[in-house]
């Protein structure tokens, strides 16, 4: 084929630039096309900035904490506006070193939207579905193009929020609804609470956090709750009245919550809007980009990877497909992602983290008599002296007949940063009598997964 360019990615987020980067790394030629800012969900308004907004959150509880140990910090001035400035600031610097590690890399940046013109070339425009301004063309072509929040369709839903608007926001208000009990959903609920807001937490369900070990889950709302965040279960978000800054929410159970915001936390879909696969072939099924273990879609020389596949929908596991499919279409190194065993957490507080078979899913699988549970619950040492606080959950699912670790689980401070370590450990098919031959960290919280 006559073209500059060996590979066409489109979509530079998480999995498209480790794509990118990794392709150039082996000699190929390649363009990477995006109309929003260079980075992706996770950089620009995902996992980074609400990472630091998590940790703003905590900084002001532990200010609570301080009189426990002595200090007193009555004078404290609180200026959100000034952390959501400074978390700003941090993205763009972020941006700005993916444009270099780009540029470092070999890697043309065509910045615009890319469409599908035919399964080799690629339109161009400065609107997602504008004009074509200008086109480029590969042999091959990956789509990483991510996914975007969703919405119910409301009345007064446009006076809503979604998580990308909670970045842009200047000042918080007193009051805000939190429609959703997934991830972002909980996440937000207690970033905005440890920023001093009053919220209301308003879920379709009888839980939080469906398809996690529904005990964590437990555990997780009981911290909230303590915290003064209040869940309302099996009610819906029916309309929003109102405008802008003094809004009511209505429930199904005509409850109105008086608030200042409302965001709306009800998931996320692939971004195949304006895509034109059907230019391409590409097939799609419910809403995502059907792929094969080597991400390859329903046309050989197209592939795609991360969340437009709804796979496992999270950046490590978006840049180890873009990795894994450059290493193996221009290094000659075939190699598959393993999408078993992936831990993940929710930056919730208190913190949870999980990796393997929740409980449940143990049972379903397994049987409830061939599983074993050991469990500790428990008040960390670090909420002795303001004796108050979460307590800890850290539990462990084992098969009874091989005595392995299906599912560690935590929830508590540091349970992310406990749960990757242990993850090494459950992914090379350790046992309880591994775990137990371990000696212990004293005092740590961790050290109850391997004295319980
Ligand atoms: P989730 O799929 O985790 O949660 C969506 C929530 O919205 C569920 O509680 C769901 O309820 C609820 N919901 C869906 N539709 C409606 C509706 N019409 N009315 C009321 N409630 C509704 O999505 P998130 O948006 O929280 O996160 C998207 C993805 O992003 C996650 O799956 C995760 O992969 C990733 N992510 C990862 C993070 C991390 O690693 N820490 C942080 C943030 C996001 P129900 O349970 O009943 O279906």
């Amino acid at each position: 084929m006559d073209s500059p360019f060996d590979l066409i990615v489109v979509g530079a987020g998480s999995g498209g630039l480790a794509a990118a980067k990794r392709a150039a790394a082996h000699g190929a030629r390649v363009a990477i096309v995006e109309g929003d800012r260079v980075g992706g969900t996770c950089v620009i308004r995902g996992c980074v900035p609400k990472k630091l907004l998590v940790y703003g959150a905590q900084a002001r509880h532990q200010l609570e904490d301080a009189p426990a140990y002595g200090l007193h910090c009555d004078s404290v001035q609180s200026d959100v506006g000034q952390l959501f400035q400074n978390v700003r600031a941090e993205v763009d610097r972020l941006n700005e070193l993916h444009l270099g590690f780009l540029e470092k890399a070999g890697v043309q940046l065509v910045s615009g939207w890319g469409r599908f013109i035919d399964s080799h070339r690629i339109g161009v425009s400065s609107e997602r579905g504008g004009a074509i301004l200008s086109e480029i063309s590969a042999a091959n072509l990956l789509i990483a193009v991510g996914g975007r929040p969703v919405r119910p369709d409301i009345p007064g839903i446009e006076h809503t929020w979604v998580s990308d608007d909670m970045f842009g926001l200047t000042a918080l208000p007193a009051e805000v609804v939190v429609v959703g009990a997934g991830f972002i959903a909980c996440e937000f609920a207690c970033i905005l609470q440890g920023l001093g807001v009053a919220v209301t937490q308003v879920v379709r369900g009888p839980r939080l956090l469906r398809g996690f070990d529904s005990e964590l889950a437990a555990a997780v709302l009981e911290g909230m709750n303590d915290k003064g965040i209040e869940v309302l279960f099996e009610r819906n978000l029916t309309r929003v009245e109102g405008k802008q800054g003094q809004l009511t929410a209505v429930l199904s159970d005509d409850r109105q919550l008086p608030c200042g915001g409302v965001l709306m936390a009800t998931g996320r879909r692939p971004w195949l809007q304006d895509l034109d696969l059907p230019a391409a072939g590409v097939a799609v099924e419910k809403d995502r980009v059907v792929v094969d273990d080597d991400s390859r879609t329903s046309v050989p020389h197209i592939f795609a990877v991360g969340d437009v596949t709804d796979r496992v929908n999270l950046t490590p596991v978006a840049i180890d497909e873009g990795r894994a499919y450059a290493d193996s279409l221009f290094a000659d190194r075939h190699r598959q992602v393993n999408h078993d065993l992936v831990a993940s957490a929710v930056f919730s507080d208190p913190e949870l983290a999980s990796v393997g078979l929740s409980e449940d899913d143990a049972v379903a699988r397994h049987g409830k008599e061939s599983i074993s549970i050991h469990r500790a619950r428990f008040r960390s040492m670090t909420r002795a002296l303001p004796k108050s606080g979460p307590k800890c959950l850290l539990k462990l699912v084992l098969e009874k007949s091989t005595d392995r670790v299906l599912g560690c689980h935590m929830v508590g401070e540091h349970a992310a940063e406990i749960i990757q370590m242990a993850a090494i450990a459950v992914g090379m098919g350790a046992t309880k009598a591994d775990f137990d031959r371990t000696m212990a960290l004293h005092p740590s919280v961790s050290e109850e997964f391997v004295t319980m």
